[in-house]
């Protein structure tokens, strides 16, 4: 559990690929670090976006699911226990005369840090919650707004409430593996179908129920149980015996405040130097959130840059520190 002013050495923000690649690195040379995420979950547009995808241009991975990738980035950063924390949006970075860096997120809780490396993406993705009254109580329970935890739904009846492409998507991965699988659509149509996307949810065992809307999520000593349906056509309503729900209504984009923490930034990105430092010393940057002649927005481009900010943010605190881990072949962690 993290106590509110320990000094860090190394603080993430951001626990997307690129933020838990720095931590699994920063733990490698011995720095003691921290990772700050907005969200319930670690992962970053991974975790969020495509989950249920295959993932094929990474280096000696074949393929991989993004939910397993994610799985296993977590399993790597943990082998030396960086701290974690989520659900804490970094508002302010502040460099104190003392020149550790102060950061204070929108919970009102604070970190501090001897250096901070941003990898925050381009901001952060909140899904459009469902506008139910009681749907904030069942969140990260029965209720989820990604496809992370695929097997929590397995033999499960899962409902899902989309208008979009994303909800046939979901609902097709999980036919196979759920019990039952309703897809409610308060519309007629699927936003940004696919051309095959109709013939493939008619040949499936997926209840679609066009034009309807969930009126009501019903629990039991806490459980959720049923859900109270409406058909806005007829004004009829149903009620559902559900284990989990499933919600995409869209996705709503807030940027870093990348200028607010006093950072030079080009095309709206972070500037970084060769050594992806930042503007203000001893803050560095990795990912999506940086800008450079030719960067490539991808998990590798990622993974480099975590860790040559990490090898600088360690020549930072220690001049005297080696350049970099000249190799793993002796590594040694717990099993
Ligand atoms: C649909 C899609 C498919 C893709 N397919 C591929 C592919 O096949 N191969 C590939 O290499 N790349 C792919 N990409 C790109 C890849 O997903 C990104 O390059 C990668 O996710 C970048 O990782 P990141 O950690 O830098 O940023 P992100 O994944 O954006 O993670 C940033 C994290 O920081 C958190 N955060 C942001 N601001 C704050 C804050 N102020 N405080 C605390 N936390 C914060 C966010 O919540 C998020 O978890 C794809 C992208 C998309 C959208």
């Amino acid at each position: 559990m993290a106590r509110d002013n320990e000094l860090y050495d190394v603080t993430i923000v951001g626990g997307g690929p690129t933020g838990l690649f720095a931590a699994f690195y920063s733990g490698m040379r011995q720095l003691k670090t921290k990772v700050i995420e907005a969200g319930r979950h670690l992962g970053g547009k991974v975790a969020q976006f495509y989950p249920e995808k295959y993932i094929y241009d990474i280096g000696g991975i074949p393929r991989i699911s993004g939910q397993d990738l994610v799985w296993q980035m977590k399993e790597q950063a943990d082998l030396h226990s960086p701290e974690m924390v989520y659900n804490q949006y970094v508002t302010s970075i502040e460099k104190q005369a003392d020149g550790n860096f102060k950061l204070t997120a929108d919970s009102g809780e604070t970190h501090l840090s001897r250096t901070v490396i941003l990898a925050t993406g381009f901001g952060i993705y909140e899904p459009v919650r469902l506008p139910v009254e009681n749907a904030s109580k069942h969140e990260g329970g029965q209720l989820h707004y990604t496809l992370l935890n695929k097997e929590k739904l397995s033999r499960k009846t899962v409902m899902i409430v989309s208008k979009n492409r994303v909800g046939i998507d979901w609902a097709l991965a999980l036919e196979d593996q759920a019990e039952k699988v309703i897809l409610v659509n308060e519309s007629d149509t699927f936003q940004h179908m696919g051309s095959d996307d109709e013939v493939r949810l008619e040949k499936s065992s997926v209840d679609v129920k066009l034009f309807h809307e969930v009126r009501e999520l019903i629990d039991q000593d806490g459980s959720l149980q049923q859900a109270r349906l409406m058909n806005r056509e007829s004004g009829d309503e149903e009620l559902l015996a559900i284990d989990e729900v499933l919600v995409y209504q869209g996705i709503e984009f807030k940027a870093a405040p990348f200028k607010q923490w006093e950072l030079a930034v080009e095309k709206s990105k972070i500037t970084v130097d060769p050594g992806m430092a930042a503007s203000v010393e001893g803050i560095f940057a990795a990912g999506d959130a940086v800008h450079y002649p030719r960067k490539s927005m991808l998990i590798a481009s990622g993974y480099t840059e975590a860790s040559t900010a990490v090898n600088s943010a360690a020549l930072y605190l220690n001049p005297k520190a080696s350049a970099q881990v000249y190799s793993t072949v002796e590594y040694k962690y717990k099993e």
